[in-house]
């Protein structure tokens, strides 16, 4: 009797976790019908945004950049890319015509955690320090002398309301950085101040742009028919060229004529058509920064695990199938995308990675191998469900473009199509390829076979750091 008692116990348990897993794939659903609504949605928020400031969550941002780089520039640039966990200092060199990308030089700079959450003086000091002495080590033997004009190219990579081409102000800050003095200020001054203090030996074009923004330079540099750029890593984004006299609640500030970069910021986009869940409106909830970002929630590296996390621990709560050592399950960010894809991608038969990270990771030992099946399958619907809706905002796009093969807003005929090239960056797209897959099948699926074979999404690497050069090149006055 107390066996049979086990075994009905045993099945109800199950009953319950597979439950949980039903609700939430249900929750997750993105049929090629919601796809659709999201993209409209996304289309309807970009003229939103674009008619006056305030009147989307989509922010719009103009980045007075309306000169994007090809292959002419010549001389040597710096860079400097602050944006997440890391931040960068870069040297590029470029030949010209046919030499292109001479040779570049990166140093990783890890961020100490108190200064993530400290004062901007402190930040940036920091910041000027490292670069000073990277540029002291370059000097030695470089074909640039000392005390000749160096520029740089200054990528920030948070929602920064632009003044120019080389300042703007700080808006909000995002994934985990609250260095609250610096909202409302200008970036551009905060580092220019920073590196007269500590008496860096050069004469800065202090050209701050936005990471996606520098996504969008270098696959430019490139690719001549690149018309927009996606970042999926740690956060996300989006930016494309705009038709000038399309940005209406901008019309007479911007001088050129012809396109001009908008810095979507679409990590804030947000629609009611989003298939959103119970456990993403806890981790919302939770966050710092709650009814900001929904978009970049759902899709972006640093929430990824952590929705997968939440999941199975009411799993774990309501069933104990994990057994009784889940405890750490219920630590926020535990779980991290990285290991989470690691999870995800497990093709041996007894999914021995999903056992490692287990219990080497997540301390959660004598997992099952139908409890791990289930974990797999979580992992699957979140990155699903977010590589889909990154697909339809990159639709999105096309469509207000008229780039989408409807060729509607385009005034083009049906039958001209135009070679489209978006360019794409970030560790889920480039190192994530369950995710990359998804995201492309989606594409497809939107467009269709026909409009999508004209739409080439290019793996960019490295905007940040080296687009961040070449736009200080474009807009250099050595030029
Ligand atoms: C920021 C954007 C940035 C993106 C990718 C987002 O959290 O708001 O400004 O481009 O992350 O780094
Ligand atoms: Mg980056």
């Amino acid at each position: 009797a107390v066996l049979v008692g086990r075994r009905v116990q045993n099945r109800r348990k199950w009953r319950r976790a597979v439950e949980v897993l039903r609700e939430f794939e249900e929750g997750c659903a993105t049929s090629i019908g919601r796809l659709g609504q999201v993209v409209d949605a996304m289309a309807v928020e970009m003229h939103a945004g674009l008619a006056s400031d305030g009147g989307s969550k989509l922010k719009m941002l103009l980045t007075f950049i309306d000169n994007l780089p090809d292959g002419n520039a010549k001389g040597t640039y710096y860079a400097l890319d602050l944006g997440g966990t890391n931040f960068r200092v870069l040297r590029v060199r470029l030949g010209g015509k046919g030499s292109m990308i001479i040779s570049h030089q990166v140093e990783y700079h890890p961020i100490p955690q108190e200064l993530m959450s400290g004062t901007s003086e402190d930040l940036f000091d920091y910041i000027a320090m490292t670069l000073k002495q990277f540029v002291e080590r370059a000097d030695d033997g470089s074909e640039q002398k000392a005390d000749e004009k160096k520029e740089l190219g200054f990528t920030f990579s948070f929602p920064v309301r632009q003044m120019s081409v080389s300042s703007g102000i700080l808006v909000k800050w995002t994934k985990g950085f609250s260095v609250e003095d610096a909202v409302g200020k200008d970036i551009a001054q905060c580092l220019e101040e920073a590196m007269t203090k500590a008496g860096l030996n050069m004469q800065v074009a202090a050209l701050q742009v936005n990471d996606i923004v520098g996504t969008l330079a270098l696959c430019h540099y490139y690719d001549k028919d690149t018309v927009a750029a996606v970042i999926i890593g740690t956060g996300t984004n989006a930016c494309y060229v705009e038709r000038t006299d399309a940005i209406i609640k901008c019309q007479g500030l911007l001088k050129n004529s012809g396109g001009t970069v908008v810095n979507m910021e679409w990590g804030n986009f947000w629609s009611s058509h989003l298939p959103r869940t119970s456990y993403d409106i806890a981790l919302d909830d939770e966050s710092p920064n709650s009814n900001d970002q929904g978009f970049e929630k759902m899709i972006s590296g640093m929430y990824l695990g952590e929705i997968t996390r939440r999941v199975l621990y009411r799993m774990a709560q309501e069933s104990d199938i994990f057994g009784d050592g889940a405890y750490n399950l219920s630590i926020r960010f535990i779980l991290r995308t990285p290991s989470m894809a690691a999870m995800h991608e497990d093709d041996s038969p007894d999914l021995r990675e999903v056992r490692r990270i287990l219990t080497e990771t997540l301390q959660v030992p004598h997992v099952s191998l139908r409890a791990r099946r289930l974990i797999v399958r979580v992992c699957d619907i979140v990155t699903r469900r977010a590589a889909r809706l990154a697909a339809a905002g990159i639709v999105g796009i096309l469509k207000k473009i008229g780039r989408d093969g409807s060729g509607v807003a385009s005034g083009r005929a049906k039958g001209t199509p135009r070679r489209t090239v978006v360019a794409i960056e970030g560790a889920l797209y480039v190192n994530y390829s369950m995710f990359r897959e998804y995201l492309n099948e989606a594409v497809v699926e939107i467009l269709g076979e026909e409009a999508a074979q004209n739409v080439v999404l290019r793996v960019s690497e490295d905007g940040s750091g080296i687009g961040a050069a070449l736009l200080a090149a474009a807009h250099s006055s050595n030029r």
